[in-house]
């Protein structure tokens, strides 16, 4: 059995957890990271697009040598079932601004990138060992334990994910109920650069971000989403784990066949080869899910903190995981000059987070999951607009109504519009 001693020890090498390291690190404190994959990143998933303004806050010239993919000028909204496909497209030049940027990234390659300039700043990072159990001493925690060894610190910070087995075992957070989480499911699909910028219409070093509702599930609460690389294509399916099942009763690997079949899809896809394979859990309950945030020793960052959103038009998740880790750090740096690592020693991590985008997005998209939990959205919506919009392009020389009446009649054929007013009351009340 081994003893060592940091000032602070950070489980899980992901986003939140090199973010915290690297601004202790920065800031000349002992630091250790203890990540259970054989490297950062090879345990993780994301979608991925990053939004990029809490990374540009942690290191400004992160464009210089960060390994991003493209950076995102076009975003798409789907409708789809099972043979059409309803697209809302966005492009604005805004959109490349460094205010408000985002970018695809791999995590293979973003995460070993962020932890090596934690390790530049100092940070000690401890790859291939699981932490079994938090040391507690006195009525607070002090240390880990990894297998045989006991690291000690004045200070824990868990950034180990969304189970954070660990968080359980102290009682700072509960079991996940099957609303409250999802399962994503992703491929990356190799692809020339030249043939992922023409077939999606941008320039090199640009792409498309696409988030689907409909068919890729099977109708289940969830949703498709593809991600332009620069030589790849990421795609893939999420769906909470209580719907799992619903809709056309499609399994969950049965999902990301589906969605790459799709006959709008597949041909953005055709020629390419299978990079990757990865399924990860997303947490999904938002503001109502958050839990206990700082304790005695400890505080929670990133997914083990749930701080994630998801709005249907967009997903985020990451930029929530590096601010968190952030504000982290900034906390231990206070929490150190006072010399407290107590929960009131702590508790600036809660008014840090309340001034920050996170509690405020939180708070705002509260009733984001109650919408979204919403079984039209996934079924009688898309089949809507493809009743209304092949009304409209469908024209074979017959009889066709009044554009008004025909959507009337379809309205009242897919969804009654007593349910139509209540969905937009529902996503009235939620944004
Ligand atoms: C399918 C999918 C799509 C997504 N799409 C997007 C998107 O497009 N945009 C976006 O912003 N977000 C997206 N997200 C969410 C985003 O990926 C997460 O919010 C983000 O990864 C959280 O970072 P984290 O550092 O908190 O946790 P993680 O990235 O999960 O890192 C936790 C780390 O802790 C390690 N660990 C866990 N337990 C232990 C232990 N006991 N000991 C040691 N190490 C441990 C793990 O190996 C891991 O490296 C998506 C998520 C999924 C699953």
């Amino acid at each position: 059995m081994s003893e060592e001693r940091f000032d602070a020890i950070i489980v899980g090498g992901g986003l939140a957890g090199s973010a915290a390291a690297y601004t202790l690190a920065k800031a000349g404190l002992e630091v250790a990271v203890i990540e259970r994959g054989t490297s950062c990143g090879s345990k993780n998933v994301t979608g991925g697009r990053l939004y990029t303004h809490s990374l540009r806050r942690l290191i400004s010239d992160f464009e210089e040598t960060a390994p991003l993919e493209r950076k995102i000028v076009k975003e798409r909204i789907v409708l789809m079932t099972e043979d059409s496909a309803t697209t809302i497209e966005y492009g604005a030049e805004k959109l490349k601004d460094d205010s408000c940027a985002s970018y695809a990234v791999l995590r293979a390659k973003f995460d070993p990138w962020l932890a090596e300039k934690a390790e530049e700043a100092g940070a000690f990072y401890i790859t291939g060992i699981r932490v079994d159990k938090l040391l507690q001493k006195n009525g607070r925690v002090c240390g880990v334990i990894a297998g045989e060894d006991i690291l000690e610190a004045d200070v824990v910070v868990l950034a180990d994910g969304v189970n954070s087995i660990l968080a359980q075992q102290i009682g700072m957070k509960k079991e996940l109920a099957p609303h409250q989480v999802a399962v994503g499911v992703k491929e990356v699909i190799g692809l020339d650069e030249k043939t992922v910028s023409e077939r999606f219409g941008v320039n090199a070093g640009e792409g498309v971000a696409c988030l689907v509702s409909g068919d890729p599930t099977g109708g289940s609460v969830g949703g498709g989403f593809l991600y332009t690389n620069k030589d790849s294509i990421s795609i893939g399916t999420v769906v909470t784990l209580e719907h799992i099942g619903s809709g056309k009763g499609v399994k969950v690997p049965e999902m990301v066949e589906r969605f790459k079949a799709n006959a709008v899809i597949a041909p953005l896809l055709a020629g390419g080869e299978l990079l990757e394979y990865s399924a990860h859990l997303v947490p999904e309950g938002g503001y109502s899910m958050v839990p206990e945030l700082f304790w005695n020793g400890v505080l929670l960052v990133g997914d083990a903190a749930a701080f994630v959103i998801s709005l249907g038009y967009t997903f985020r998740g990451m930029d929530f995981a590096i601010e968190s880790g952030r504000l982290a750090a900034e906390t231990i740096l206070l929490a150190k000059e006072k010399n407290d690592f107590s929960a009131a020693g702590l508790s600036d991590y809660q008014a840090f987070l309340e001034h920050s985008f996170i509690m405020r997005d939180l708070r705002h998209y509260r009733n984001m999951p109650q919408f979204m939990d919403s079984p039209q959205m996934y079924k009688e919506i898309p089949a809507l607009a493809d009743e209304i919009l092949g009304g409209m392009f469908v024209v074979d020389g017959s009889a066709s109504p009044k554009l008004t009446t025909s959507v009337l009649s379809t309205v009242n054929r897919s969804v009654s519009l007593t349910e139509l007013v209540n969905l937009g009351l529902k996503a009235y009340g939620a944004l």
